[in-house]
């Protein structure tokens, strides 16, 4: 999964006062949102490969040995070697470290969470930074604005048959995703007052018309891109398998054996890694 990245250490503590140094790896978004990639090799530029510093500088993480900062700029200025691409596209190009992936799926998040908060939106006032700890102040009123995660759940809903082969699974395919052919998992938000086992069972009913059972947590994964925490849970169909499909939500919502899972490209998804246990016939019972 796209945290995996062992044996590469990640630190996100806040370390004050850190100031960037040439060595400093630099992450820019451009107002589209799209980051600054150097197009052979190396994926970020270091401050000294840029053609002006920018104004600008946040720490955000650490990777193994390298500090990284976001450029907060609107405009950077680097040579020809770089340009911006769609995270979603740098998520996919050749030869990219999954470690690199990370950071800038990370890197987005707080990038978006600065962004949207240089007013307080208590009082209006102009933000400040926080010296002691990652958090945006408000002077005049004394609102203090920490990072917010969104919690969401991934549901491999699995309806038993006579025997393990004969089991199958809830494969989806979202509405308007034709970026994303790929089959995925239920899946949604977690509800202001709800607990994750309750946002399963909801979201299955309301995509699917399904009742679960015997829900049971798997593994979770952050997905800053997005801002989300993603919990990963496995259950079992409760009662009656027909599918009455979300069709503002879903495209496709279909009951697919083991041997006809077809996977995702990549390793980066929790989604994906349930989908591989499952075809395996290696999921937690
Ligand atoms: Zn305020």
């Amino acid at each position: 999964m796209i945290q995996d990245i062992y044996p590469h250490n990640f630190k996100n503590s806040f370390i004050p006062g850190l100031k960037a140094d040439d060595d400093s790896l630099i992450i820019h978004f451009d107002k589209d949102g799209k980051l600054l990639v150097n197009k052979h090799g190396k994926p970020f530029p270091r401050l000294s490969d840029l053609d002006e510093r920018p104004q600008r500088l946040t720490y955000l993480f650490s990777m193994d040995e390298d500090n990284i900062f976001l450029a907060e700029d609107e405009q950077i200025k680097a040579s020809d070697d770089y340009s911006h691409v769609r995270v979603r596209d740098f998520r996919r190009l050749k030869g990219v470290p999954k470690k690199s992936i990370f950071e800038a799926f990370t890197a987005k998040q707080l990038n978006s969470w600065y962004l949207n908060n240089r007013y307080c939106g208590r009082c209006g006032e102009l933000t400040g930074r926080s010296k002691i700890e990652r958090a945006i102040v408000c002077d005049k009123c004394g609102n203090t604005i920490y990072p917010r995660v969104v919690p969401a759940v991934i549901v491999g809903l699995i309806k038993r048959g006579g025997s393990r082969q004969d089991d199958q699974i809830l494969l989806t395919k979202y509405n308007g995703r034709s970026d994303v052919p790929y089959y995925a998992l239920i899946a949604g938000f977690t509800e202001i007052g709800e607990t994750f086992e309750q946002t399963v069972a909801r979201e299955a009913s309301e995509e699917t018309g399904l009742k679960v059972k015997n829900i049971r947590y798997y593994k979770s994964q952050p997905w800053g891109v997005v801002d989300d925490i993603l919990a990963g849970f496995y259950c079992e169909l409760d009662g009656s398998d027909e599918i009455v499909r979300d069709e503002d939500e879903l495209s496709v919502a279909e009951w697919v054996r083991r041997e006809n899972v077809v996977l995702q490209p990549d390793d980066f998804s929790l989604t994906n890694e349930m989908m591989t246990l499952f075809k395996e016939g290696r999921e937690p019972v």
